[in-house]
């Protein structure tokens, strides 16, 4: 396991040098940021558990906006789990999400953005879980760390073995379909993890409130390897000083 400022510290060196997961300039292209708290009234008047319908929100809001690409943010308490047992039915819900979400259309390929080793992979088919997920390992001055990338196809797991190694910038597999992907609309979950502890092809992507200091120093900001300089709604809430988080506008205004 790495300690996370040590991971925060690599990440930040190496910026600018990582690969897009997915075919667009994330860094150039400002993907459209949605907000799946509740304070997003929009989503009301939708039946999340039904991923058609979570499916023509999400998509419809990109082709009425002309942007290829959505995003949801790292660290959000979210009310889209709400319908969904896997989540916590009945107690406390694991609401706050740990990673990046990317909207982009099943079939899409996923790429890794820093050379890899493949640490471990499972389709994960619960209702509401990640479906095919893949996660890496990456060595880097010393320090290790850990990507994952849940709502794959069922084919991105065709043919991997652990410790099969990827170039940067490779591509790892391909974003699902809703009827493959635990049943949400089609996307990318990204998380950077800095100790998997004894997880295997599966690691938490979402936290209870209580647990959420805890898991936010195993889960530092996905943006510190994607770039997205517009996520501002990403900040709502957080508190002050987190030095593991991206502020809005961007890796300029990183807090050391
Ligand atoms: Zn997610």
């Amino acid at each position: 396991m790495s300690d996370i400022s040590e991971v925060v510290r690599v990440l930040r060196g190496k910026r600018g040098t990582f690969r897009s997961v997915v075919p667009f300039d994330l860094g150039k292209t400002g993907p459209l940021v949605f907000d799946f708290s509740e304070r997003n009234r929009e989503l009301g008047g939708i039946d999340l558990d039904d991923p058609v319908k979570f499916t023509a929100y999400v998509f419809g809001e990109l082709r009425r906006r002309g942007v290829p690409v959505g995003v949801g943010c790292y660290d959000e308490d979210r009310v889209v789990y709400r319908g969904r047992a896997l989540f916590g039915g009945g107690g406390e819900h694991r609401s706050v999400h740990l990673g990046i979400d990317i909207f982009v259309e099943s079939g899409t390929p996923v790429s890794t953005p820093l050379a890899a080793e493949i640490h471990s992979f499972a389709n994960n088919e619960t209702h509401g879980d990640y479906g095919p997920t893949i996660i890496l390992e990456h060595r880097s001055e010393g320090v290790v760390f850990f990507t994952l990338y849940g709502h794959l196809s069922v084919d991105s797991l065709a043919g991997l073995r652990a410790g099969g190694r990827y170039a940067a910038g490779e591509v790892i597999g391909r974003v699902g379909g809703s009827h493959e992907n635990g049943g949400w609309a089609p996307h990318l979950h990204f998380q950077v993890i800095t100790d998997m502890g004894t997880w295997r092809g599966d690691f938490p992507g979402t936290a209870a409130p209580s647990e959420r200091e805890r898991y936010l120093e195993l889960c530092p900001d996905p943006n510190l390897i994607l770039g997205i300089p517009n996520m501002p709604s990403a900040t709502r809430g957080r508190l002050p000083l987190d030095p593991h988080f991206v502020e809005p506008g961007g890796l300029e205004n990183i807090r050391t």
